[in-house]
């Protein structure tokens, strides 16, 4: 029997604000265990929380970059469980009133058009704090627990693992374009629970689903994903029928484990939260927030095109990620000359990042810094070669290009006595390949240019050197 895949996945994205969402506790990855705690975020009795309005405010530019309608009344809710992750044995999040509703991600399907898949909605809830297991004990670390969190909930829209991660990644680079996320997925700041059912083809009805907790990497949600399916059609052809369960990923068996059977909404016992307020935003708020949206992805895509004068290609590479296209554009406005910046930008500044393994945002370069070395190269008082030799510097140590051309005497010589004094040495020492030249091999040119480039230090221009030796082998 054919089967076609169906998936939903519901993602929880960490917000990029400085503390957390209801208290002011202060966010720091990696801190030694509850330093960043307070009476709120332990659910002492009595401590009451307090709304984080940049929380408030990121969810709803998140709602806007994914088109979705933002809900003119919100409310939070408290959901009821008993687990030491939770010291309140609640978790506050939004039940029935989420902040943002509708909305879609595009996405290149597997058939290579594009599709939407659909958001059900988006809605804000608190981190719990992390358990660590070790051999005879637990440890219970409350720093994470009350991180502002949006979930962000697809139809089953999906239709393939490749499907999920061509969404996961188009989320991923919007999210971080919005400026709301990190969405550093070592960090955990973007978590996915994974919902996966097999129908037979043609038939309409959803096949009973099965969620794959709590994923962080893109490949092992994949992974997941292709053995969860095979799984599923296993027990079908055997006459079996998938039971409605919550399984886990196991990273070393390479399979998926039941955990427990599919709770009901029920189980929680949810109810509005009485110490908050409802959240009711007027237009006139939403349209204020609206103004701080960057430009979308496939949008900016388009301008720097046009603006610049660069390839269709460049821009895509560009403009995936937010920071590169802001690095791109401000040594482009700096050096004013699009193509130039994008083409050190693409090979040499990239190369950099990979090879060093440091991010741009991390490394010591500046746009300004390219911007200048550019100028530099574009009035050819550098060449190509001194400028590729002063990138990987800039990039680890940071500088002004001008003045250590300056202070290190690096400027192109294109003072012509003196490199015709350079060819002419370079010719008298060697007869032989003037000889060879002279006898058809016009390749030996290439062996004048390099003699001549290393007497001059790489610093004399090398068309000059090329024309003057043109004239003098002639
Ligand atoms: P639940 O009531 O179990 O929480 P929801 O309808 O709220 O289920 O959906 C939760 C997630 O599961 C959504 O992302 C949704 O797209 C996905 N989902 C729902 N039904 C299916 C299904 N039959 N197969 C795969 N994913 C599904
Ligand atoms: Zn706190
Ligand atoms: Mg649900």
């Amino acid at each position: 029997m054919e089967y076609e895949v169906v998936i939903g996945l519901e993602t929880h994205v960490q917000l990029k604000t400085r503390t957390k969402m209801f208290c002011g506790c202060t966010l720091e990855f990696g801190a030694e265990p509850n330093t960043h705690v307070c009476p709120v975020c332990l659910g002492y009795p009595g401590a009451l929380p307090s709304m984080n309005r940049k929380a408030i405010r990121y969810t709803v530019m998140a709602g806007l970059m994914l088109g979705c309608r933002i809900a003119p009344y919100a409310k939070f809710d408290r959901k009821n469980y008993f687990y030491p992750d939770s010291s309140k044995n609640y978790q506050i999040t939004q039940l029935d009133y989420p902040l943002c509703l509708g909305g879609g991600v595009d996405i290149a399907g597997d058939d290579g058009s594009r599709r939407t898949i659909r958001i059900n909605h988006i809605h804000l809830e608190e981190d719990v704090a992390k358990l660590t297991h070790r051999a005879g004990c637990s440890g219970v670390d409350y720093n994470r627990a009350g991180t502002p969190l949006m979930e962000i909930v697809s139809e089953p829209d999906l239709r393939s693992a490749d499907e999920a991660i061509a969404y996961l990644t188009a989320l991923r680079e919007m999210m971080i374009y919005a400026g709301v996320s990190e969405c550093n997925l070592e960090e955990g700041n973007m978590r996915s629970d994974v919902n996966v059912s097999i129908r037979p083809k043609g038939q309409e009805a959803y096949g009973t689903k099965v969620e794959i907790k709590n994923m962080n990497t893109f490949s092992g949600i994949h992974a997941a994903l292709l053995f969860e399916i095979d799984r599923q059609k296993r027990v079908l052809e055997a006459g079996g029928t998938i039971r409605q369960e919550t399984r886990r990923w196991d990273t070393e068996a390479l399979e998926t484990a039941s955990m427990r059977s599919k709770e009901n909404a029920d189980d929680y016992r949810y109810f509005p939260e009485p110490d908050l307020m409802p959240i009711a935003l007027t237009e006139a708020q939403i349209a204020e927030w609206a103004k701080d949206l960057p430009e979308a992805p496939g949008a900016r895509r388009a301008r720097m095109t046009e603006q610049y004068g660069i390839p269709e290609y460049d821009a895509g590479v560009l403009s995936a990620d937010r920071a590169l296209a802001d690095f791109f554009e401000a040594a482009a406005q700096r050096c004013g000359n699009g193509k130039l910046a994008s083409n050190w930008v693409m090979a040499e500044v990239l190369a950099l990042t990979a090879k060093t393994g440091t991010a741009l945002t991390e490394s010591a370069l500046r746009p300004e810094m390219l911007g200048d070395l550019l100028k530099l190269l574009e009035k050819k008082t550098i060449n190509g070669p001194t400028a590729k030799a002063l990138l990987p510097e800039l990039f680890e140590k940071g500088g002004d290009p001008e003045a250590i051309v300056k202070e290190r005497g690096l400027g192109q010589v294109s003072d012509s006595a003196a490199i015709e004094a350079l060819v002419d040495a370079a010719i008298a020492a060697n007869p032989k390949v003037v000889a060879d030249y002279r006898a058809g091999k016009k390749a030996a040119a290439g062996f004048f240019v390099g003699q001549v480039m290393k007497a001059s230090k790489g610093k004399a221009s090398p068309q000059l050197v090329q024309e003057i030796l043109a004239r003098r082998l002639a």
